[in-house]
């Protein structure tokens, strides 16, 4: 087989045997395949696209270039939730807890922040002793005794995307929807779960800004998924907003104890219900998602979720006395008032401005060695629907210093509109996408 009579095949718009695509992901993996063969045949996929299966086969092959998660022996199901990012979601850390709380397994694998959008290793970082880097024995101990446990991704977990990645990041070929599906499954198959609900984001703040490309994406997710035979839904959710009112990564811990107690916001707590009754579902946990929402908002209730993840920040080795003596006071010195510009509606708090500038107060990073605070971020007292007068505070911002905070301040008095006629109410959830 010769790389170049693939590419011709693939530039030609035919579609590529299960043979080929090994050779190609198996070729580029040992370097035997230049880059520059590469990245014609990433071009030729933007272009020409992928048929179901051949995306599914890409997605396999992917995935055997690197190690699985071994979760033999371990009773299961095993359910995950991908986001494909945003700003102030923190929706895995209450997630993942309650979900486990009902008896479904939550292997998860999260990732840092990176540009506009939060991670969730650097969140849970956040919290005083916690570790996000896990020997297999360690994960395997947290989901047999605390039902989930919260690591980051090796260097050998899907070698084939890290390579894939930089060159699709340089060659112009990242917007593609078969190779986003191959590379971001490829990564959710290896940690092993059974059923994953994608929360595919829509809007300023999400990689997918507008409703076909989310939808696109969402689709393709559920077709390559059940034709791996895994049991996945994606739901296609509002990002052009902040989630919640907190963006930052302690800020965001904070918000997710007040979800685990009950009392987090609106919008954080039905997108939170909504994903863990569809993981449960997913999970064979519960026969349809109101028994779904019934039995998640009873482990929020009880109690039951929050221990959990207690549980967890211990076993991770956390300092969970440490965390609640600082809730709600440890903030960064260097803050600053967002205040009304006029009198009105709040229209709009665009979410990628607010998420462009928490990289310059520190929240997040434009570049991956580069290290973020915990304490910078954003308080919102203040979104969209709300009246308000010129001058009324609607955040304060908290920088990792004073310099940050100018730069921060134009984007997030950019990101705020106001109007005299209040807007129409959003949905958070758009649409649901299943198996057929
Ligand atoms: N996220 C991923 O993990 N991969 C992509 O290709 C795009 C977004």
């Amino acid at each position: 087989m010769r790389a170049v009579d693939i590419l011709m095949k693939k530039r030609a718009g035919e579609t590529l045997t299960e043979a080929e695509i090994r050779f190609i992901i198996d070729g580029y993996v040992k370097g035997e395949i230049p880059d520059y063969q590469i990245s014609a045949l990433l071009m030729a996929i933007f272009f020409r696209g992928m048929t179901a299966k051949e995306t599914a086969i890409l997605t396999e092959a992917m995935l055997d270039s690197g190690d699985r998660m071994d979760l033999s022996g371990i009773p299961g199901p095993f359910v995950d939730k991908h986001s494909t990012g945003g700003v102030g979601d923190k929706i895995s850390l209450p997630l993942a807890p309650m979900v486990a709380a009902c008896g479904v397994k939550v292997p998860m694998m999260s990732g840092r922040a990176l540009g506009h959008t939060g991670g969730t290793l650097d969140k849970l970082e956040s919290i005083p002793g916690y570790r996000t880097s896990l020997e297999l024995s360690e994960f395997r101990k947290g989901l047999i005794e605390d039902g989930f446990a919260m690591t980051g991704q090796t260097a050998r977990v899907v070698p084939a995307d890290k390579k894939l990645y930089a060159l699709r990041d340089v060659t112009a070929t990242v917007e593609s929807i078969p190779l986003i599906t191959a590379s971001i499954l490829s990564k959710k198959a290896a940690e092993g779960a059974d059923g994953i609900v994608f929360d595919v984001k829509c809007g300023s703040g999400a990689f997918m800004k507008t409703y076909n490309d989310a939808r696109a994406l969402a689709s393709s997710l559920v077709a390559t998924g059940s034709a791996m035979g895994k049991h996945v839904v994606a739901v296609l959710t509002d990002m052009s907003q902040p989630l919640g009112y907190k963006v930052g990564n302690f800020l965001e811990i904070e918000e997710t104890l007040d979800c685990l107690e009950g009392k987090g916001p609106q919008d954080v707590m039905e997108l939170t219900f909504r994903l863990g009754a569809w993981m449960l579902v997913l999970g064979g946990a519960a026969e349809t998602i109101e028994e779904g929402r019934a039995r998640c908002e009873e482990a929020i209730s009880s109690g039951a979720a929050l221990e959990r993840f207690y549980r967890n920040v211990i076993r991770q080795g956390g300092n969970v006395g440490e965390m609640l003596e600082r809730r709600g006071s440890w903030r960064s010195n260097f803050a600053r008032e967002l205040k009304a510009e006029n009198d009105g509606y709040i229209e709009s708090i665009d979410a990628l401005d607010i998420g462009l500038a928490g990289v310059y107060l520190g929240v997040g990073r434009n570049r991956t060695e580069d290290n973020v605070s915990p304490t910078a971020g954003f308080i919102f007292e203040r979104k969209r629907g709300d009246l308000v007068k010129k001058g009324d505070r609607i955040a304060i911002a908290y920088g990792k210093d004073e310099e940050s905070l100018d730069p921060a301040m134009v984007l997030a008095h950019k990101a705020v509109s106001i109007s005299k006629e209040a807007p129409q109410p959003l949905s958070l959830v758009i649409e649901e996408i299943t198996a057929p």
